[in-house]
């Protein structure tokens, strides 16, 4: 088992650089997911850990031993790593076996064998790609990476182009057997689901650089900017209306904990997305998630201008849970993720209250 060490990468097309100083460290035997939006340059960075693409600057090491970095650079065929990529890619003339059979030395029918007991595609060998399913193909891709035991595991969003029931198991699938082979793995996904799911250490691109790498739920937890609270799951954003103490500040859902304070640059406030105008704007915002906040029953005759005080205003019904819009007595939208068999009905007043500790985005003060 290696691990994988990125440092300083630059790669792109042409003249430009896409990665512009890529910094990743994967253990062994870990899972890593690259997480960014479409065009944040996931696929790059992929490609530049395969060898497809070579980077201007920066190392990368495989282990001990260097990939990439000045005056080196390891063909893909040498680098021992294996590639999932979205759509199977199968050999279309050839069988299951002949697909997992082609990177492997001839007369090699116990390691085909037991590549394909690993995904679960046993007695499967004859079939031929197009008699299986998007998921068994996808199974059949990973069997096929896997089969010459890489270094190194590479996964180039494998999941998209599967349905949603399909998806899910296949994930869980496909990281209990990285787990039994313990091969050193990294993801791309634009899937928040899926890189909090599947990954051990998930990190965040944009803009050809990582922005932040951790644990799933340091990632969800302490989110280092709001693009990154926003991107990996639902906020809730609330204007800070004073301060109480060096821990605790009022807003429209009354007194709440702050856990951590982020600075944000004056050029970028982080009153920005609220729609009020800039000489009104606050300096700090609170960031809640939606599972933060609990929904009670009022009591008779609650002032709407009480802090914490709502009104039902739309529900998106998801099935296990509901995301139900509350309009606040100072106008403010904020959503509360509900559990429970029957969603609250629209028009319902309704009390909010704050579970767990909040996040303080502020705005430092322009020194202009
Ligand atoms: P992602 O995988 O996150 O969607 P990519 O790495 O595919 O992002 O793309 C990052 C940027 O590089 C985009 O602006 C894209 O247009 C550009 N790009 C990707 N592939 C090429 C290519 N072969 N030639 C030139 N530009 C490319």
């Amino acid at each position: 088992m290696i691990d994988v060490d990125v440092r300083g990468l630059r790669a792109g097309y042409t003249d430009v650089d896409v990665l512009t100083g890529v910094d990743l460290h994967v253990p062994s035997g870990s899972l890593a997911a690259i997480l960014g939006e479409s065009g944040s340059g996931k696929t790059t960075l992929l490609r530049a850990l395969a060898g497809f693409v070579r980077p201007s600057d920066g190392t990368v090491r495989f282990g001990s031993r260097e990939i990439v970095g000045p005056g080196v650079f390891v063909p893909p065929e040498k680098r021992h790593i294996g590639i999932v990529p979205q759509e199977g890619a199968l050999f279309p003339h050839l069988d299951v076996r002949g697909n997992i059979a082609f990177g492997l030395p001839r007369g090699e029918h116990r390691r085909v064998d037991e590549v394909l007991d690993l995904v679960g595609l046993s007695g499967m060998g004859d079939a031929r790609p197009q008699e299986l399913s998007g998921g068994q193909q996808q199974r059949v891709a990973l069997a096929r990476a896997l089969a010459p035991h890489p270094q190194v595991v590479l996964l180039d969003e494998p999941f998209t182009a599967l349905d949603a029931g399909l998806r899910t198991r296949l994930r869980s699938d496909v990281r209990e057997v990285l787990r039994e082979v313990g091969t050193t793995a990294i993801l791309v996904t634009h899937d928040q689901e899926e890189a909090l799911s599947m990954a051990d250490l998930v990190s965040v691109m944009r803009d050809g650089r990582l922005v932040q790498t951790g644990s799933p739920h340091e990632i969800y937890d302490a989110p280092v900017d709001l693009a990154v609270a926003r991107f990996i799951g639902d906020v809730v954003q609330l204007p800070v209306l004073d301060e109480i103490g060096e821990d605790r500040v009022r807003c429209a859902l009354g007194d709440v904990e702050v856990k951590d304070t982020i600075s944000v640059p004056a050029s970028k406030p982080a009153s920005a997305t609220l729609s009020i105008p800039a000489d009104s704007a606050p300096r700090d915002l609170l960031i809640l998630r939606p599972e933060q906040l609990h929904l009670k029953e009022c009591p008779a005759g609650a002032e709407p201008a009480l802090t914490g005080v709502g009104t039902i205003v739309g529900t998106r019904y998801h099935g296990h849970d509901a995301m139900v819009t509350v309009r606040l007595g100072d106008g403010t939208d904020i959503d509360v993720r509900v559990t429970g068999i029957v969603p609250p009905a629209d028009g319902e007043q309704v009390c909010v209250e704050v579970h767990g500790a909040g996040r303080r985005f502020r705005t430092e003060r322009s020194t202009s």
